[in-house]
């Protein structure tokens, strides 16, 4: 007998989790299918080196979950089911040569201080910068929770232009558009500072010289500022685990082990999945794909049930460039010359200044192994103390930006073009770097584990190329054009096919949102879904426009 159930979820990452989960707290009868042997995708923790040793495996700052919607409305029941969060009120650093540093506090006067030691004009420019802050969270952030387009993101837009007024809007937006390096060149006055900023761009796919690569910067600095970093407590499975939990509290399923190979189709409608081993699942209501374009389309779904221009602009959508991890365990954490407390911070940026970033971003680009890749140093262990069993250490090395497939090498070091060769001289490259910042460090190191860009896809399909953020938040492809003009709101050319996940809006980052929204839609009324559909059409004519001219 053909199992059948209300919704089939392909994907248990984090958001196709919280669709699930909001459809069954609707009395939908759900089942989450995942290929791993976990859910989470890339919210997930292991013993990658020792046993007790637990590392996130590839996203570990949780200030987006803590700050989500599913996290306000079911909070209770997720702290109920096991999930914690270690805070640190020392959010992040940057280090540079020369023993220099700068550091952001959660305690604002503490910062302040900091940046005056450093330079006063920087100081003037960081509390500048929060005040626009300040204005931006009051009247444009709420759109990140929101539908776009809809009702809810134009009353956001009329009320914020109530209290700025037009020109106080434009004045505003002209931040987030900025590239990183126009950002620093407009507010600080040392390299320290403006490479602070810039950093947390390549944190996604943003080089110093692209427009929009501000609003990242803009936010994750002056939230950190706020909010501090949270990591899950004991390891970021606890999400994953205690959204499965509240799915199966609600009668819901998650099946581990479970790789769907096709999305059944039958006359423009979606009727359910097939897995590897041709068993078949139907869905009476929906099928939600928390799923890379190129996964879904290109993977799963047949080429009939899609129109031919459609496939084109699958064809287009566009992928960043990769990251590798590096995972160790550790003796002590490390000791950065440039001062002691450095050490207790949940992130220590290693990137020299702006130039350096825009080289390496370059680099990766053109296919080259950069010289010398920023390092996000992630020390787990300040953060959380319970995440080994004795007095190990535990580091998080996110390293951006590399190529996905290998030309050569900037250095002229590595002469290797497949990632299953290059991963450890260039993993070599990187501990030399950290090196240079924190003497003794590798010698300090118990057990290493290293995920190039190529593994980082073979765990996740959805990391396509090693691009942790499933695809390029460049402007032509974020907002209204996210993951393409007039589907930015998790429907797609087949009926009651749907799709969350980090290449809908609002992207990428822990921040559950499309799997929220797109269960919304899911769920609303035939009359509204109608309203959604020429809204979208309308909307999708006119943010095509706009994408050819942009592009
Ligand atoms: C290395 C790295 C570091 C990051 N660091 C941070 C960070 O610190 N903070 C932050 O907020 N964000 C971070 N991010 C980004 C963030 O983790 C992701 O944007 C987010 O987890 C994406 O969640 P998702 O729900 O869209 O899907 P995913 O996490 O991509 O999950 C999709 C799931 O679908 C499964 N799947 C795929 N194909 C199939 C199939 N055919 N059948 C069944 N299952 C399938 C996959 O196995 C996966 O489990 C990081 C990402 C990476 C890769």
């Amino acid at each position: 007998m053909i199992e059948t159930f209300d919704a089939v979820v392909v994907g248990a990452g984090h958001n196709g989790l919280t669709a699930a989960l909001y459809l069954a707290d609707e009395g939908w009868d759900v089942c989450v299918l995942e290929r791993n042997d976990e859910p989470g995708g890339s919210v997930r923790s292991d013993e990658l080196t020792r046993e007790g040793y637990i590392h996130d495996t590839h996203s570990t700052n949780q200030n987006l979950f803590v700050g989500s919607q599913v996290f306000e409305e079911f909070g209770d029941e997720l702290r109920e089911a096991g999930l914690a969060f270690s805070r640190s009120d020392k959010p992040f650093a940057n280090v540079y040569p020369d023993d220099e540093s700068l550091r952001v506090y959660q305690d604002v006067d503490r910062t302040r201080e900091a940046f005056e030691a450093h330079s006063p004009a920087d100081a003037a420019g960081w509390n500048t910068l929060r005040e626009e802050f300040g204005r931006f969270a009051e009247t444009l952030v709420p759109l990140m929770g929101q539908p776009l387009p809809s009702v809810a993101a134009g009353r956001t837009l009329l009320d914020a232009v109530q209290i700025e007024r037009p020109s106080g809007l434009i004045d505003l937006a002209q931040i987030p558009l900025s590239s990183t390096r126009e950002l620093g060149d407009a507010y600080f006055e040392t390299p320290e500072a403006k490479a602070l900023m810039a950093c947390w761009g390549l944190h996604i796919d943003f080089g110093p010289d692209v427009s929009g690569g501000a609003m990242f910067p803009f936010l994750e600095s002056f939230t950190a500022l706020s909010e501090g970093i949270s990591v899950a407590t004991g390891g970021a499975s606890a999400i994953p685990e205690a959204l499965t939990t509240l799915i199966e509290t609600r009668g819901g399923e998650v099946r581990t082990n479970a790789e769907v190979t096709a999305v059944d189709t039958q006359d423009g409608r979606a009727t359910g999945v097939t897995l590897t081993d041709g068993t078949t699942i139907r869905a009476r209501e929906a099928v939600v794909a928390n799923l890379t374009p190129t996964v879904l389309y290109d993977r799963l779904v047949d080429d009939a049930a899609l129109p031919e221009s459609f496939r084109e602009t699958v064809d287009r959508y566009e992928y960043g460039p990769g990251t590798m991890m590096i995972h160790l365990a550790l003796d002590e954490l490390p000791d950065w010359t440039a001062g002691e407390d450095l050490s207790e911070f949940a992130y220590v940026h290693i990137a020299p200044d702006v130039d350096t970033l825009a080289e390496t971003y370059t680099a990766a680009q053109n296919g080259q192994l950069p010289e010398s890749p920023m390092l996000i140093v992630g020390q787990t262990t300040a953060v959380d103390a319970s995440r080994t069993p004795d007095d190990g250490q535990i580091l998080w090395i996110q390293v951006r930006a590399l190529p996905s497939e290998i030309d050569g090498d900037a250095a002229g070091e590595i002469d290797a073009t497949d990632w299953d060769t290059a991963a450890s001289p260039m993993a070599d490259r990187v501990l030399d770097k950290l090196e240079t910042y924190a003497p003794g460090v590798r010698d300090s190191i118990r057990d290493r584990d290293v995920h190039s860009p190529a593994d980082l896809e073979a765990t996740n399909p959805n990391l396509v190329g090693g691009d942790s953020v499933a695809g390029s938040h460049h402007l032509r492809q974020n907002f209204l054009w996210r993951p393409f003009p007039g589907w930015s709101r998790y429907g797609t050319p087949v009926d009651e096919l749907y799709v969350c996940g980090a290449s809908t809006w609002p992207g990428a980052g822990n921040n559950a949102t499309s799997g929220q929204l797109c269960a919304q839609r899911v769920l609303a009324q035939p009359f509204e879904e109608r309203v959604i559909e020429t809204v979208e059409e309308y909307v999708g004519d006119a943010a095509t426009a706009v994408q050819q001219r942009l592009s």
